[in-house]
């Protein structure tokens, strides 16, 4: 069967390669990208429909012109961003999340994909290895919204039989499209600064550890879970992964192979620290080893390397147009 795919939320960090990955998998006429704002990169234009997620009406009439077989929902807002604005974020991360799911059965979309986080986690979970089933208390508007997306999207799988599959997703790293404002964003500012200004001011402190994953694995996971034989999902909430977990200190140390006068500097009292505090420091992925073949391909000395080799050349690029 041909399939038509919609993504919602297409133009962020995440989106803005999910939507290559994908339009290379299946073409480019059957990928239609959609977001409040407009594309990080001209090749985002290609199918692109501005469409907001809490607009039902809007989102109608997008489902109704495609007739989607696989809805991605990436429109939310970010752990950072969310304690500024709480109600905003959970009208988004919520009421977003029920519009899409609402649709996928009325328009009879044959699989949904929706990210959470690690973010759903909190003070009181186990801080090394989460399992995939603990005390969860995020104390985050976001990991709150999150959790509960969860418990909803279980509840669709269970009570309505749609298809829902997800990803707790850890800080993801990558060098072509912005980070959206995460807490673990610092381990994308940490080489533009690196590589601008040989030093980084870090709102996380040396010894934080948390759990991360390099982009091409995050989209690689994302088309795994989705390619999956559905008696292969067996968890409908959210999938624990991780690629690998590490500290401020040890990715400046990592960065220092390259960069051998690269200084780091910490803040203090940066409220993305309280955040952190109360999020895993390392995440156990057995069940998505185990159900649908997750494993990870780069670790922080590749991650590494491939930030900095693709960053200087992006850097290279833009400063050559500035000129
Ligand atoms: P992002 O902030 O970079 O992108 C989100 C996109 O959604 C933006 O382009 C934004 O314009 C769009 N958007 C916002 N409001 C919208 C609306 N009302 N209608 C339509 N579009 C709207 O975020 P991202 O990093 O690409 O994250 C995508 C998903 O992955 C989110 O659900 C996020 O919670 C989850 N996630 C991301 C990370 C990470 O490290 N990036 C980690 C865990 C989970």
């Amino acid at each position: 069967m041909e399939e038509r795919i919609i993504i919602l939320g297409s133009n962020g960090q995440i989106g803005t390669e999910l939507a290559a990955a994908l339009r290379e998998k299946f073409g480019h006429t059957q990928v239609i990208t959609s977001d409040i704002r407009p594309p990080q990169i001209p090749e985002g234009y290609s199918l692109f429909e501005p469409v907001d997620v809490l607009d039902r009406e809007a989102l109608h009439g997008l489902f109704t012109k495609y007739r989607p077989t696989q809805v991605y929902l990436l429109a939310a807002m970010l752990s950072a961003t969310g304690e500024k604005y709480p109600r905003q974020a959970w009208d988004l991360n919520i009421n977003g999340l029920l519009n899409v799911l609402d649709l996928s059965l009325e328009h009879s979309v044959r699989k949904v994909f929706w990210p959470s986080s690690i973010a759903v986690f909190g003070p009181h979970s186990p801080k090394a290895n989460t399992p995939q089933y603990t005390v969860m208390d995020p104390n985050t508007i976001y990991g709150i919204s999150k959790l509960s997306g969860e418990r909803i999207c279980e509840y669709y799988f269970n009570r309505f039989g749609l298809d829902v599959r997800s990803i707790r997703y850890p800080g993801i790293i990558s060098w072509k499209a912005a980070p959206g404002g995460g807490t673990t964003d610092y381990a994308i500012h940490i080489f533009h600064d690196a590589l601008k200004n040989n030093m980084y001011n870090c709102f996380l402190s040396a010894e934080t550890a948390l759990p991360m994953l390099y982009m091409d694995d995050a989209i690689r996971a994302t088309l795994d879970l989705m390619d999956a034989a559905p008696d292969k999902i067996r968890i409908r909430s959210s999938y624990n992964l991780t690629g690998v977990s590490f500290t401020p200190s040890m990715l400046a140390a990592e960065i220092r192979r390259f960069l051998p006068d690269f200084t780091i500097s910490y803040a203090d009292n940066d409220p993305r620290q309280a955040i952190a505090d109360t999020w895993p420091n390392s995440i156990d992925d057995t069940e998505a080893r185990n159900d649908w073949g997750w494993k990870p391909a780069f670790d922080l000395s590749r991650i590494t390397e491939v930030m900095i080799g693709n960053l200087s050349e992006k850097i290279h690029i833009e400063d050559g147009k500035s000129i």
